[in-house]
């Protein structure tokens, strides 16, 4: 009579367990679930999945909420498929008129210098510290500061120097900064508002903005929560009851 062969196992571990007679003699240092001598081979399986399990199921969860949310967050609004939605379309066009206004402001930040005031010499004039450096700073028009005070203006770096003598009698040279208006930085001129004829135009050239409008979560009613059995549960649509859509608008 033929012994039945082991049962077919993809485990190594588990073949080496069969072919020693269920008596493992080696013990792998490599393998992760070592079989215990004795120790029945399925119970080293259900120790396997009990790790396995739980991980496969939030993996899967959370592939899915990303791939829902990510369907849900961009909108495409087609502005020559609009069609009724003109609240909408309105409401779009204000933020992309704005968008484009704050490009505007960007213009003067990197001319725009924050000084802290370590002497007040005259009205106009200022020892200050910039970046932990003393500068000398000079003022277009008489400023009320003091010493400790913050100055932040349109200024800009010279090749001048001043040479002065601190309280200590040590003589001092430090680089000039001088405040300056926006019409002596040569800067391009600031763009003009977008206007509605603009903004189609644009569209047509097939320019697309993307939108993020924020309004009252439509499943709570901009509560944040919804009623349970067990008293009040968070909203699962929103976050704190504000919805963020983001709309990708295009012609
Ligand atoms: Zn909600």
């Amino acid at each position: 009579m033929r012994t039945p062969s082991p049962p077919r196992l993809r485990h190594a571990n588990a073949k080496r367990f069969f072919r020693n007679g269920g008596e493992p003699r080696i013990r792998l240092q490599s393998c992760r679930f070592r079989i215990a001598k004795g120790r029945p081979l399925l119970e080293d399986l259900m120790m396997t999945m009990r790790f396995l399990v739980p991980l496969l199921i939030t993996w899967a969860l959370l592939g899915a909420s990303l791939a829902e949310r990510n369907s849900k967050d961009i909108k495409a609004f087609r502005v020559s498929k609009t069609g009724g939605n003109k609240e909408l379309l309105l409401r779009l066009f204000e933020h992309i008129r704005s968008q484009e206004a704050s490009k505007n402001s960007g213009r003067l930040a990197r001319f725009r210098m924050e000084l802290h005031v370590r002497q007040r010499v005259s009205s106009t004039t200022y020892l200050v510290d910039g970046e932990g450096e003393p500068y000398w700073f000079v003022a277009k028009k008489p400023l009320n500061k003091v010493d400790g005070d913050w100055l932040v203006c349109l200024a800009k770096m010279t090749d001048e120097v001043k040479s002065y003598t601190t309280v200590l009698k040590a003589k001092k040279t430090v680089r000039v900064i001088k405040e300056v208006d926006e019409s002596e930085l040569n800067l391009p001129p600031p763009t003009p508002p977008l206007t509605k004829e603009k903004f189609v135009e644009e569209l047509k050239a097939g320019k697309t903005w993307t939108v993020t409008l924020v309004d009252n979560c439509k499943t709570c009613g901009g509560s944040g929560s919804l009623k349970s059995v067990s008293g009040r549960r968070p909203c699962g649509s929103c976050s704190g009851g504000r919805a963020y859509v983001t709309y990708s608008v295009r012609w």
